[in-house]
């Protein structure tokens, strides 16, 4: 198979010699020397735009990146090209640990101790158990659910929001716009693991915050436009929320003068929640090759009607 790796931020230098090991009969080519004509595969991570349509023999399309919504947004990506998600160990796990550190952070009061610290303040707070916590998380699928997961071990209450009813060992489900109010009814804290479509587009906003148990937090792990920031800006100010965590953002690197950055009631990380870890995903990218070298199904094709 001929596969081109297409990248303009992930270094082929970090990729190649492990991809090569892994799929050692196949040929990899980069931007610099490839002929279109030629490519069977190709392993994306933020590609030049239209340049998917511009390979006619392509069967593959291999992202490097757990969300495809980039992907989606470009309206030359060839739609009749399967697309694979990429479900890496090691980017669940991480999406974990930094899941589990601002519940934590939270649950604990740290946030409001870092402030206390500036000002000189000896200030104790009261203390909960896990079990008087209910963490709802919006998108139980490969991250959701396996934050889920770690929640119920540390002894969380754990709730969570689907597109269609699922069953999680442990976890409340909820699905459709019914299950989300009755979610964020009993929800002290939001984890949002969704991916970005025209449905979850906004879903952090004033009605919806409005509807969680007061002195709660937001964690945005997903995108950007999951939260509407002055909505949640505004939730901070009236102390409905103590604290917002958010990776993601509408525009990224965050803008110097987004007043995100001057709140005391934010928590911000640049994009780092969970990243590629080529250690653990060429493993995986090398099993779907194989599958679809042996035409068998793939897991984790997208559904280009649902957009995720
Ligand atoms: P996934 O396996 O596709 O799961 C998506 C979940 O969201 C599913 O449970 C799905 O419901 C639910 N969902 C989708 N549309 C919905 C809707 N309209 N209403 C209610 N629920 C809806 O995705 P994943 O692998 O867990 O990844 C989730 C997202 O995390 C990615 O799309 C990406 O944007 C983000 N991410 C961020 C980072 C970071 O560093 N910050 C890293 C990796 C990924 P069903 O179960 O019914 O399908």
């Amino acid at each position: 198979l001929n596969i081109l790796f297409l990248s303009q931020i992930e270094p082929p230098e970090r990729w190649l010699p492990g991809l090569r090991a892994a799929l050692p009969a196949d040929r990899f080519f980069t931007l610099d020397a490839y002929d279109p004509a030629q490519i069977d595969i190709a392993l994306v991570a933020c590609p030049k735009p239209g340049i998917l349509g511009a390979l006619p023999r392509l069967q593959l399309v291999q992202s490097m990146f757990m969300g495809v919504d980039p992907l989606l947004a470009d309206a030359r990506f060839p739609r009749t090209v399967m697309l694979a998600r990429l479900i890496d160990t090691g980017m669940v796990n991480a999406m974990g640990e930094t899941a589990i550190a601002h519940i934590l952070d939270w649950h604990r009061h740290h946030y409001a101790y870092r402030q206390d610290k500036l000002a000189r303040r000896w200030n104790r707070l009261g203390q909960h158990l896990p079990s008087d916590r209910m963490i709802g998380i919006l998108g139980m699928g490969e991250l959701g659910t396996s934050v889920s997961q770690r929640l119920l071990a540390l002894g969380f209450g754990v709730c969570g929001w689907s597109r269609r009813p699922r069953q999680v060992p442990g976890v409340q489900g909820f699905h459709g716009d019914a299950g989300l109010q009755a979610l964020l009814a009993q929800s002290d804290a939001l984890v949002c693991l969704l991916p970005l479509t025209a449905q979850t587009r906004g879903v952090m906003n004033a009605a919806n915050l409005a509807r969680m148990k007061p002195g709660g937090c937001i964690i945005n792990l997903a995108r950007g436009a999951h939260a509407v920031v002055p909505d949640v800006l505004a939730a901070l100010d009236s102390g409905r929320l103590a604290h917002a965590y958010l990776d993601v953002f509408e525009v990224e690197p965050l803008p110097q003068d987004s007043p995100l950055w001057a709140h005391p009631g934010v928590t911000i990380t640049p994009h780092a929640a969970a990243i590629t870890e080529p250690r653990t995903a060429i493993q995986r990218i090398a099993a779907n090759i194989e599958l679809f070298r042996a035409g068998k199904p793939l897991p984790n094709l997208v559904d280009f009607g649902a957009g995720y």
